[in-house]
């Protein structure tokens, strides 16, 4: 194959990929060859007989790999957001085979040996602090892999890890296969209490389905959580509400219930193999909380008074449900109802007054404006790149001296053949080891489009627009990142760090100055009323006894999932029944997600027993904004210059030693339970 773009050197401007020509016939030989080139970068590093040096071994490691990590990034990009049978086809062959060369490298005895020397060597090797922490993060990965254990166990660690690829990447397109698959078709007389925006998303969505002249309620969250909250045909929530929940566990050929089982059996192996009691153990050693204990207390002291709030909120429900009629239970299809008819009630806030004063193109500028005042960064449109899919826009990043940071891409709509959910990830990542690179980063959101043929704006929640920013948030780590190794550019940070700087980036989205000059009302222009704007922010903590507990309870079963013995997972729905009872759940809110849908523990291994990290970055998060707000301003330059060193730093530092140089101190949960509406009267 001669006209493999991936075997060409990429000439569009700032290392774009060169998205026009690659086709999906064109990544099988790139991988082939991808994983063969750094085999034989391998070979040549183990094969010098002269002691290893930092150079010569780590050095070479980061050199390495250059036509695989590319291919990769593009594959693994446009399998998330884009995707057909034909890539489907090429993640289920490839998956295993790129774990079994990960393991093929990870266990390479003679590898590890120039690394352990290296790192039994460290103190007297003259390297700089990044250096010295890159070698130390490389020995423990490569111990955290097996490179310790004996020839067979070696083995069986790698088939485990390839087995696990396989049933990762099934998993994700098994619940991928429910969203495409499944809509609740409706007509004009179904949509009983949706406002405008609700009907022109779903007359959108129907028509991208082929049912043009009607509606379509599909399962991405962006189209459930509106038809929760407005519609009045409570038949019709319980009939989505019921599809939602049982994305994964629809039985057949897409029912993620036996890979669930494989996938904790194998888990709990590795970590025996490794001298863990628990895979929760063996994935906590190497983060911030280090303990199965430490997160459960955290988890814990917010899951009593998230329950004692929650349970308020719904009595506020039952007194609206009671007034219109409902006899029975509030019913977990119900809750969103109910909460926004408090919330009007309350708070005079109705969210279809809101939603008009937040048109995503005006958030996407409020995002790229407060990086701008924060940060110094620039943002310029660029039409001339081409990109992988039409709803992509593309955009130049600058810093204040005007020199090029890198690339933002912007995916902001959901549509068949996405996953759901919102991510950050990135085409290339930052360094500067030989020559200075830019990253290409990409943020994906699944907002419901506006009706396009009507001529309508795209209108986000309040929601909506906060998730915009999380996503920019992890995309400036990216942008931002200021380091010598690819190891250590932007979000490569310890994995209950890695959300720190995305939620912090959300309070800026509720920011009076911000608001006033971009939230503004999508017909005539005019800014959000001063009236309106004090009702939304003065609502912030409403309904956070849901949003906690349907969070919380997640987490804690993630956990819990992560150190019972695999004897115990036999019956996946007993063992969740269990522990809603065990932990007093209440039913009528349940969980955020449930296993046979939880991509963050079973579609990879990223966030396996460490779904707890946003709450964890929240603790930092939380106490990190109150400086701000200290201060008297959110724009405070000297703040916002020692929180860019975090967005700079990578992992080139320890996180809680990056945190305490920004705050000059530990955190605390004060800001967080306040910041939730949790905090007990003692607090205040
Ligand atoms: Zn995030």
């Amino acid at each position: 194959m001669t006209d493999n773009p991936f075997f060409e050197t990429w000439t569009a401007p700032f290392g774009m990929p060169p998205f026009d020509r690659i086709r999906p016939e064109h990544f099988p030989p790139a991988f082939d060859r991808g994983m063969k080139e750094q085999i034989a970068e391998i070979a040549a590093i183990t094969g010098s007989s002269a002691p290893p040096t930092f150079a010569d071994t780590i050095e070479a490691l980061e050199r390495g790999g250059r036509l695989l990590d590319r291919v990769s990034r593009v594959f693994f990009n446009l399998d998330s957001s884009d995707t057909n049978e034909e890539l489907e086809a090429v993640a289920r062959d490839f998956a295993p085979r790129l774990a079994q060369h990960q393991m093929r490298i990870a266990l390479d005895a003679d590898l590890f040996a120039r690394i352990a020397d290296l790192h039994a060597r460290r103190a007297s090797l003259g390297l700089a602090v990044d250096q010295l922490r890159l070698l130390e993060r490389y020995h423990l990965r490569f111990v955290r892999s097996g490179a310790l254990l004996r020839p067979e166990q070696k083995e069986r660690m790698a088939s485990i890890s390839e087995r696990l690829a396989s049933l990762h990447t099934q998993f994700g397109q098994n619940v991928l296969h429910d969203e495409r698959d499944w809509q609740l078709v409706l007509d004009e007389k179904d949509l009983d209490g949706l406002p405008g925006f609700a009907r022109s998303a779903a007359a959108q969505a129907a028509k991208e389905r082929g049912n043009d002249g009607r509606y379509a309620v599909t399962l991405a969250r962006s189209a459930v959580e509106p038809f929760l909250t407005f519609s009045s045909r409570r038949d019709l929530r319980r009939v989505l509400w019921e599809a939602w929940t049982k994305r994964g566990a629809h039985e057949g050929a897409s029912d993620n219930a036996p890979l669930i089982r494989e996938i904790m059996a194998l888990r709990a192996e590795q970590a025996r193999l490794l001298g863990y009691e628990s895979f929760a153990d063996y994935r906590l050693d190497d983060t911030m909380a280090k303990t199965a204990a430490a997160v459960e207390r955290l988890l814990l002291q917010v899951w009593e008074p998230a329950k004692e709030k929650a349970r308020g909120e719904r009595a506020a429900l039952e007194t609206v449900a009671r007034a219109e009629g409902l006899n029975g239970a509030i019913e977990p299809w119900d809750w969103r109802y109910y909460a926004e008819k408090v919330r009007q009630v309350q708070y005079d806030l109705d969210e279809a007054e809101v939603k008009p004063y937040f048109v995503l193109d005006n958030m996407v500028r409020a995002a790229f404006d407060t990086a701008g005042r924060l940060f110094g960064l620039a943002f310029t449109e660029r039409e001339d790149l081409s990109v992988y899919h039409p709803d992509v826009r593309v955009w130049e990043v600058r810093d204040r001296a005007g020199a090029h940071l890198g690339l933002f891409l912007h995916d902001n709509f959901a549509r068949p053949g996405k996953q759901s959910g919102a991510w950050s990830s990135r085409f290339r990542d930052q360094e500067s080891m030989d020559e200075p690179v830019a990253p290409i980063v990409v943020n994906n959101n699944n907002f419901a489009r506006g009706n396009v043929a009507g001529g309508e704006p795209t209108l986000l929640s309040f929601d909506d627009a906060r998730t915009l920013f999380h996503e920019f948030g992890h995309g400036l780590h990216a942008l931002l990142s200021r380091v010598r190794y690819r190891s250590q550019s932007g979000t490569s940070v310890l994995r209950d760090f890695v959300e720190f700087p995305s939620q912090i980036f959300e309070h800026w989205v509720s920011a009076p100055e911000i608001l006033r000059t971009y939230a503004r009302h999508c017909q005539t222009g005019e800014p959000i009323p001063p009236d309106l704007l004090r009702r939304l922010l003065s609502a912030r903590t409403f309904d956070q006894g849901f949003a906690t507990v349907e969070f919380t309870a997640s987490a804690l079963l993630d956990l819990e999932l992560h150190r019972a013995a695999a004897s115990d997972l036999s019956d996946l729905a007993q063992f969740e029944r269990e522990f809603l009872d065990r932990m007093g759940v209440p039913k009528e809110i349940g969980l955020r997600h449930r296993p046979a849908h939880f991509q963050h523990l079973f579609a990879g291994g990223g966030y396996a027993a460490g779904y707890y990290a946003y709450l964890w970055a929240e603790v930092l998060e939380a106490d990190g904004f109150a400086a701000f707000t200290e201060a008297g301003d959110v724009f405070d330059p000297a703040l916002a210059a020692r929180l860019k060193d975090i967005y700079r730093a990578g992992d080139t530092r320890h996180p809680m030693e990056l945190y305490r140089a920004f705050r000059g101190r530990e955190p605390n949960i004060a800001a967080l339970l306040e910041q939730r509406g949790l905090a007990g009267p003692q607090q205040h």
